[in-house]
């Protein structure tokens, strides 16, 4: 099989539940705990009619997830994608459960998908599907119960059509229920970049960790969407050397180091990374096992497995994706000695400034962007330097010692609530 079937074959459901076991093993945690919250709190999907530009009515199908309120209302994007399925949604709502609590912040996991390609639709027909969605979720959402942010192919206009068509079913301006807001509508200083922010924080941490110079090292980035373009030029001003980037449709690589800047404008005017002007054309499988010190996936669930990770050749791992790689894959790097820092942490920064804004909405506040970042600064170091004594006491690879900290949080939380009725 190659590395995109194995990708497929895969489902994110069952690796986020051997992740939680793996972790509720070692923790020995409470069995009636581990079956609470082995399984989402809520799921809804919904099937739902568009008016097309050419007059047609199509019907789509979306999700909304709540893994686990216990520690505050659900939290967690909304993504746009053709191959989205319930399970994913499912997976990723877990996901963002033990990353919001590995950051400790007050809001438990969430998250939302549409099954359609938003590459081919017009901007009409955008809003219109953002705008029925929202409305089909709003049984759900809400700024204390469940708050939707962006997510792949969803951005900071799609957050704004969402939080309009709540606010008009409200009667008034709401502009809590949604994060990743445009910043003239409540949006927070500092968001659109956070995800990335937080990922060059831990890896910059990382390195200091390691022994490593970031200044002189190679990093790969898999993925140039907000995650990835922006963790490229954040990398890249801190000196590093960025020698391969990729999208849906390829890899571009360059071993003497990409100019950022140029590459970003080459996307904006063609699409994509491909046919940049002095880099060799690569496949995506090609470039995950290029020569680096830093790789760092930030596409989707899947592309680090059991096909691909005895070939990985970079130093550290940093996951601004969402399930980039498999348990058995996560044990194959442990023990070739790469140094994984694991999505739940790796890309905490987006939903930590998340937490940011709803906190200056809910006050009616703004925050400059050093206050932001500096904040944003001061918990990603923590929960990296909570998550390293963790594996170094435990014994344990990064992945597991993040969900020690965060299944233990969310487990203390609710075992202190306890059950009801
Ligand atoms: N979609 C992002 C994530 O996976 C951000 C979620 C949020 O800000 O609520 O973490």
């Amino acid at each position: 099989m190659t590395t995109e079937q194995v990708a497929a074959s895969i489902n994110p459901w069952t690796v986020a539940q051997r992740q939680f076991d793996l972790a509720a093993d070692r923790l020995n945690l409470d069995p009636g705990l581990r079956r609470v919250l082995r399984e989402p709190r809520r799921e809804l999907t919904v099937h739902f009619p568009v008016k097309m530009d050419d007059g047609s009515v199509q019907v789509f199908t979306g999700y909304r997830v709540q893994h686990n309120v216990g520690r505050g209302p659900a939290k967690g994007g909304i993504r746009y994608h053709q191959d989205v399925t319930l399970d994913d949604v499912k997976a990723l709502a877990m996901w963002m459960t033990w990353k919001c609590a590995v950051v400790g912040i007050p809001f438990g996991g969430g998250k939302g998908g549409v099954v359609v390609d938003p590459k081919k639709l017009s901007r009409r027909e955008l809003e219109g599907l953002t705008r029925r969605f929202a409305t089909e979720i709003e049984v759900l959402i809400g700024p204390e119960r469940d708050i939707p942010a962006p997510d792949v192919n969803t951005n900071a206009q799609v957050m704004a059509w969402m939080m309009d068509t709540f606010s008009m079913h409200q009667g008034y301006t709401v502009p809590g229920v949604v994060t990743g807001k445009p910043v003239g509508l409540g949006g927070s200083e500092g968001r659109n970049e956070a995800t990335a922010r937080g990922t060059v924080y831990c890896v910059a941490e990382a390195a200091r960790h390691l022994g490593l110079d970031l200044r002189s090292s190679r990093v790969v980035i898999q993925g140039f969407g907000n995650a990835g373009s922006i963790a490229a030029s954040l990398i890249a001003r801190e000196g590093a050397r960025v020698v391969g980037v990729s999208d849906s449709v390829g890899g571009i690589f360059a071993p003497e180091g990409l100019d950022i800047d140029r590459v970003l404008k080459w996307k904006a005017e063609h699409g994509t990374v491909r046919g940049f002007p002095g880099a060799t054309a690569i496949s995506n499988a090609q470039l995950l096992e290029l020569e680096c010190d830093v790789l760092i996936p930030a596409a989707l669930e899947n592309q680090i497995t059991t096909a691909n990770a005895d070939r990985i050749k970079a130093r550290v791992v940093a996951e601004a994706a969402n399930g980039p790689t498999t348990p058995d894959a996560d044990e194959l790097l442990h023990s070739r000695g790469i140094f994984l820092i694991p999505d739940v942490l790796c890309n905490a920064g987006g939903v930590t400034v998340s937490y940011f804004e709803w906190v200056q909405d809910l006050n009616r506040d703004h925050w400059s962007e050093e206050i932001v970042n500096a904040k944003l600064h001061e918990i990603m170091v923590r929960a990296f330097d909570e998550t390293v004594a963790m594996a170094a006491k435990e014994d344990v690879n990064m992945r597991t010692a993040a969900y020690l900290l965060a299944v233990d949080r969310v487990a203390s939380a609710t075992a202190l609530r306890g059950l009801y009725p």
